[in-house]
């Protein structure tokens, strides 16, 4: 027994964490989360008495000299039905860095460790609150760059996309179930019907599951846009350009979660779709620390950007100096070269693919010509305008659906051969699964969480 009567029930959890939940920074409100099996005797000390569930209540959040650090709300969220599955209590006060450090710091002192990143979510897939799609769509949903990403990330975490995965999953098992039964009694062939029946199911599935497969690439394509790289003169018309795409939908400048501003980089879209230019006018000129910083940054996405386009004035065409600035960009990259200010040059407005890549022809001015140019991106993105069901995808997801894919094309030339059939079913399950979580490996599942913020 311990030294102390009482001392087991009054023990903090040791497994308990803490972090902030909300941006830091100066702000109305901030949150403060904690999450354990047991958080009841931090929860008293640090306001008094557990409140009731799920109701906004008053309270004191208390030092442990007694003094109040900060008076706000407490929202308690006993297990299972919290976020993580855990016993949740979130404390919401004023959104100051160093009040809720203090905040923090309390709750460290009562027993909660600092959470990792993305901590709270995998306790929510450990507890089976959500399934990993859902996790990651957290994660996408939080990391949205364009609203039609945020509403297909919102799909995924509803568990729409993780629907889609499951049914064809359950179909391959039903498949399964009918060819495995045949393979205790090797004696007896699988008759015309039963095989036939197994090819029209097979199929079935094949085809939902190319369905599936579409919508997450496009998904995919939602998630990370298309990485372009703007190059060209001075006094071309880039900014006017760039102006022009953002267009009625309003540029949305995304700063990449978590990293200082970066001066050279901003974030369009074209129909939903996430378009990240990367502005080499931006990396001739760093001569403060902070844009080297920058401009070295511009020059790290610039080897992972998929398109380059350079523009040029129609009137001009390309010019020596172009040539320069396309030495130093890799190789390999997609290009796409924009011939502007037709208004001037009286070129009619036109797309071309040709031996260097896409010719436009275009006015960033009077916008005519425009459209062609969103069509090429949108193309050269990989977006298919025509099909549904889009939901947010990684790339780990449409790889999955791939290897479905094709072990589902194996079993149908050996739909007569039941064990080899039965097989390549198993193997398209385990590859559904994986997306899903159900059998995961733990490095990947570190490698998925280790990406989310902190508080999340
Ligand atoms: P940047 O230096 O490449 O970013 O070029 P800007 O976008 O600042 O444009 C330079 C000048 O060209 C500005 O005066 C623009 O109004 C003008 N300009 C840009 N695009 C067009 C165009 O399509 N037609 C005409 N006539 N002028 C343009």
């Amino acid at each position: 027994m311990g030294r102390f009567p009482g001392a087991m029930a009054r023990q903090a959890d040791p497994d308990a964490i803490a972090a902030l939940a909300t941006a830091p920074g100066q702000a109305g409100i901030g949150v403060v989360r904690i999450s354990g099996k047991h958080i009841g005797s931090i929860i008293e000390q640090l306001i008094g008495a557990i409140p009731p569930p799920r109701v906004a209540k008053r309270a004191k959040f208390t030092g442990a000299d007694g003094e109040v650090i900060d008076d706000g709300i407490a929202l308690y969220f006993p297990a299972p039905a919290s976020y993580t599955g855990e016993d949740v209590l979130e404390l919401h006060g004023h959104g100051g860095p160093v009040v809720l450090q203090m905040v923090l710091r309390r709750c460290l002192e009562l027993g909660a460790r600092l959470a990792e990143p993305g901590e709270f979510s995998r306790r929510a897939f450990l507890n089976d609150k959500i399934d990993l799609a859902q996790a990651e769509a957290v994660a996408d949903l939080i990391g949205a760059a364009t609203e039609t990403a945020a509403r297909c990330a919102l799909r995924s975490l509803r568990g729409e996309f993780s629907k889609v995965v499951a049914d064809l999953a359950r179909q391959l098992v039903d498949l399964r179930m009918l060819i495995e039964a045949t393979l205790d009694f090797p004696e007896e062939e699988i008759d015309a019907v039963d095989q036939e029946r197994a090819q029209a199911s097979l199929r079935q599935t094949t085809e939902a599951l190319k369905r599936a497969l579409e919508g997450a690439r496009r998904g995919q394509v939602l998630r990370s846009g298309l990485q372009v790289v703007l190059a060209g003169q001075p006094n071309v018309g880039k900014s006017s350009l760039l102006n022009r795409l953002a267009g009625e939908d309003l540029a949305i400048v995304t700063e990449i979660p978590g990293t200082t501003r970066d001066p050279v980089r901003q974030t369009i879209q074209i129909n939903g779709v996430p378009i990240n230019i990367v502005d080499t006018a931006g990396l001739r000129n760093a001569t403060d620390p902070v844009e080297a910083i920058g401009v070295a940054r511009a020059w790290k996405a610039i080897e992972h950007t998929d398109v380059v386009l350079l523009m040029v004035d129609a009137r001009a065409g390309i010019t020596a100096a172009d040539r320069q600035v396309l030495t130093q960009l890799p190789d390999g990259k997609k290009r796409v070269t924009v011939f502007n200010k037709i208004d001037l040059s009286g070129d009619a407005p036109r797309t071309a693919e040709c031996g260097d890549g896409w010719h436009v022809h275009l006015s960033a001015m009077s916008g005519e010509g425009i459209e062609g140019l969103r069509r090429v991106l949108l193309t050269l993105a990989g977006w298919n305008p025509g099909s549904e069901d889009i939901f947010i995808a990684r790339e780990r997801h449409v790889v999955a659906l791939e290897r479905a894919g094709e072990a589902l094309e194996r079993a149908s030339d050996l739909i007569g051969r039941s064990e080899l059939f039965a097989e390549e079913l198993r193997l398209a399950q385990c590859e559904l699964d994986a997306i899903t979580g159900k059998y995961t490996a733990d490095d990947l599942l570190g490698d998925i969480f280790s990406r989310f913020c902190i508080g999340k």
